[in-house]
């Protein structure tokens, strides 16, 4: 329980970027795959430190420290919470007849270093400390605000606004500036004596979808087709292949 609450408690300091259909999601081990997708420094130690910067954009020269902060990362997860999970049970009518037993003394050994490991990461002096480089907008589809994290290291993200589903590429151009290129596609009436062009979102682009020409009337459905064309030259001497015809 303690390595679950500690990793809700992470996922809560997210909440803006969690997105709403992992709520269900409670095993620690996923959780924290949703949180590493958004910042894949969220499992990491981190230390915090102010200076005053005698030269603009130059490290200060002296810098205090605000302390450490221990972090339960998936490496810990991954070696403890589902081990614990066997001692959950009554051992198996199959484990008992093999002759297996619990190893008490194992088990209370793991359960000591998980305790260690908690308060370590309960006395840190910094606790549930996400610092990022974030970029805003309004979803030009809903209007409902946007916000995204660009990791260090990576220029181009997909953000999802997670009220109507639209999807955009972020570009950071440096200096706190970003490009939102929203991921629409014009899409002309199938009919041939019609031109007229709509907007569709790449999330829309779903089979069977369908939508009423503004224009002419007539209805345009989305389908999966394979369109087949008979080779230029074709051999006359060809010989057919065995098997099937
Ligand atoms: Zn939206
Ligand atoms: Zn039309």
């Amino acid at each position: 329980m303690a390595m679950e609450a500690l990793t809700y408690d992470r996922a809560a300091a997210y909440k803006d970027e969690f997105p709403p259909q992992e709520y269900e999601t409670w095993q620690p081990r996923k959780v924290m795959a949703v949180l590493l997708d958004i910042d894949p420094m969220t499992d990491k130690d981190s230390s915090i430190a102010i200076g005053q910067e005698e030269k603009y954009g130059v490290s200060a020269p002296k810098m205090t420290s605000l302390g450490t902060e221990k972090v339960l990362g998936l490496k810990t997860l991954k070696k403890h919470y589902d081990a614990l999970g066997n001692y959950l049970h009554v051992q198996s009518l199959k484990s008992v007849r093999c002759g297996k037993t619990v190893d008490f003394i194992k088990f209370r050994k793991r359960c000591e270093e998980i305790a260690k490991f908690v308060s370590n990461v309960l006395s840190s002096p910094v606790y549930n400390c996400t610092i990022g480089v974030f970029s805003n907008l309004k979803c030009v589809e809903c209007g409902n605000p946007i916000r995204k994290r660009i990791p260090s290291g990576e220029s181009e993200v997909t953000a999802k606004c997670f009220e109507c589903g639209a999807t955009y590429t972020v570009v950071d151009e440096g200096e706190g500036k970003s490009q939102w290129a929203p991921h629409q596609h014009e899409i002309e009436c199938a009919s041939t004596n019609c031109s007229h062009k709509i907007v569709v979102w790449h999330h829309e682009l779903e089979v069977g979808r369908r939508w009423e020409c503004p224009s002419c009337k007539g209805e345009n459905t989305f389908v999966l087709a394979i369109n087949f064309k008979e080779a230029p030259n074709q051999s006359l001497n060809s010989t057919p292949e065995n098997g099937a015809n």
